[in-house]
This record gives C-alpha cells, sequence and structure tokens, in this order.
C-alpha cells in the first residue's frame, strides 16, 4: 500500500566540463497519506531536486514516484479503488491534473507582484477555468482559512514575510490538493513568523487530510510539525523513520 512511494530514485545532472553529478541517488521513501514528512539535510544535500522531482519539474535518471489515484467509475462518478501510479509515466493531461491536487510553496513566495492578494489566490482556478463567481467564493473561503480576509485589496509589497506566505499557502490550497509540497517555506521568515506559519501548515493537515512533504535545513521545523522524517546527505537518504524516534 502506501499513498507515495519513491523507488530507486536517481537524478544525475549533466554539468557543463562533461562530468555527471549525481544530486540524488537511489532513493526509496515511503509516505502515508496524512503524514508531515519532512527531508532534512545540508545545503547541497539534494532536497530541493527531489522535492521538484515530486511533481515534475525535474526529470529523474531513473526510479519509480508511484502515488496513489482514485479509480473512477465516470458513469456514475463515484470510486470504485485506488491503483499506485508511476507518476512518470502521466501523460501531458495526466500531469496537468497530478500537478492541480499537488501544492507548493517556497521559501521566497512566488507571489505575482502586479497582483493584489485576491488575485494571486484566483489565479490557478482562473487557469483551471473556474467560473468568476466560483472563483471569488472560494478565495474568500481560502482567505479566511489562512487568516488574511482583511488583506484582500492588498498588494504582496504591502505584505510582512509571514502574510505572504499566508498568500502562497491559500493558493497552494486552491484547488483541493491532495499532497502540499513545502521548499524552505519558512527559512526567510523570523522565528515567531515561522511558528504561527508551521501552525497553519499542521492544521491544514488536520482540517483537510492533505499530506505534507517538506524540505528544510532547520531541525526545529521538523521537531515541531513532522511525524517523519528522513535525513539527506549527499543525495542519499542516510536515515529515516518516526521523528521521535530518529532524535
Ligand atoms: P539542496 O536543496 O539540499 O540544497 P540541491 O538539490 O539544490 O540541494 O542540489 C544538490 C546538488 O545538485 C548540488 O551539488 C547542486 O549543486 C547540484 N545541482 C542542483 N541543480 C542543478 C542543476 N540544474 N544543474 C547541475 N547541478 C545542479
Ligand atoms: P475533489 O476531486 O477533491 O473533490 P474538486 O476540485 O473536484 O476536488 O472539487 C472540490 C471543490 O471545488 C468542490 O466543492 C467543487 O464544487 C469545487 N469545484 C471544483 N471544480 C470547480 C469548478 N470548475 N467550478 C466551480 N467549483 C469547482
Amino acid at each position: 500500500e502506501g499513498f507515495i512511494k519513491i523507488k530507486n530514485l536517481i537524478k544525475k545532472y549533466q554539468l557543463n566540463n562533461g562530468k555527471g553529478l549525481v544530486a540524488v541517488n537511489n532513493v526509496n521513501l515511503d509516505i502515508e497519506q496524512g503524514d508531515i514528512y519532512g527531508i532534512m539535510g545540508l545545503s547541497g544535500a539534494g532536497k530541493s531536486t527531489l522535492i521538484r522531482l515530486l511533481n515534475r519539474l525535474e526529470e529523474p535518471t531513473s526510479g519509480e514516484i508511484l502515488v496513489k489515484q482514485e479509480i473512477v467509475d465516470k458513469k456514475n462518478n463515484t470510486i470504485t479503488g485506488y491503483e499506485n501510479k508511476n507518476i512518470l509515466k502521466f501523460n501531458m493531461k495526466m500531469l496537468r491534473e497530478y500537478r492541480k491536487k499537488t501544492g507548493m510553496i517556497f521559501q521566497h513566495f512566488n507571489l505575482l507582484n502586479s497582483r493584489n492578494v485576491a488575485e494571486n489566490v484566483a489565479f490557478p482556478l482562473e487557469i483551471s477555468k473556474w467560473k468568476k463567481k466560483d472563483i471569488e467564493k472560494r478565495v474568500d473561503e481560502l482567505l479566511e482559512i489562512v487568516g488574511l480576509s482583511d488583506k484582500k485589496q492588498n498588494y504582496p509589497e504591502q505584505l510582512s514575510g509571514g502574510q505572504k506566505q499566508r498568500v502562497a499557502i491559500a493558493r497552494a490550497l486552491a484547488n483541493n490538493p491532495k499532497i502540499l509540497l513545502s521548499d524552505e517555506a519558512t527559512s526567510a521568515l523570523d522565528p515567531r513568523t515561522t511558528n504561527s506559519i508551521l501552525e497553519l501548515l499542521k492544521d491544514i493537515n488536520k482540517k483537510f487530510g492533505i499530506t505534507i512533504i517538506l524540505i528544510t535545513h532547520q531541525m526545529e521545523v521538523i521537531k515541531k510539525i513532522c511525524n517523519k522524517t528522513a535525513i539527506m546527505s549527499d543525495g542519499q537518504i542516510i536515515e529515516k523513520g518516526e521523528t521521535k524516534e530518529i532524535f
């Protein structure tokens, strides 16, 4: 079983000098539905490459990423079962669907500066071709979840770092993802703001059952919210398991 199964994953970059650099070296991970799975390691360990492989922002050299998918009976729109599918074999259409259900947040938020808060959060819904009325309703719902209802009309430059990350989280949740990928989401924030963002992520995990995979170089982040941890060094997972057993 399992929800996300990473098997023998390898990513080798071809460098300009003709040499190869193995950034992810035979990684195996089992992530259960509802996990907050932390991947910790020093700069250069391969964390960012690994998380980018999970939504195919990078293509691996070899290996498999199996993700549990619903089998839907199209006739009456009911779920008849589950199967594990290798996302590396997805065609463009399946990949688009998968990415819709896989939100991502970043260290530097990646907001659109020419759009206000509501318009940033609406962006993925516009791409998904939601109707204007439905978008408005969903954006309000999302801003309520992240506690930013009063900042709807503000532009990113008028917000604090923590507020910007809340906008990014709302945007990542827009399409009701099953998976949230977090790339050093609290690394640019002060300790107090970090805590409030981690609390929000924990809430989202509990309330909506979203599986969170986060990479960080900060042990406090892992200890605070991750039930499982993997430690990465030089492209390899050198330790993994329940967080309380690792520390
Ligand atoms: P981390 O996120 O843990 O800091 P990265 O995944 O960013 O690690 O990097 C892992 C290794 O891969 C590093 O040695 C880095 O220099 C190298 N690397 C990352 N991206 C590329 C790339 N696009 N081309 C070549 N080498 C890369
Ligand atoms: P799931 O597959 O997890 O149920 P969906 O995206 O199908 O997620 O639907 C989640 C929620 O979003 C539902 O409440 C649904 O009404 C709403 N929704 C989904 N797609 C649209 C759409 N194109 N326009 C308006 N609302 C939508």
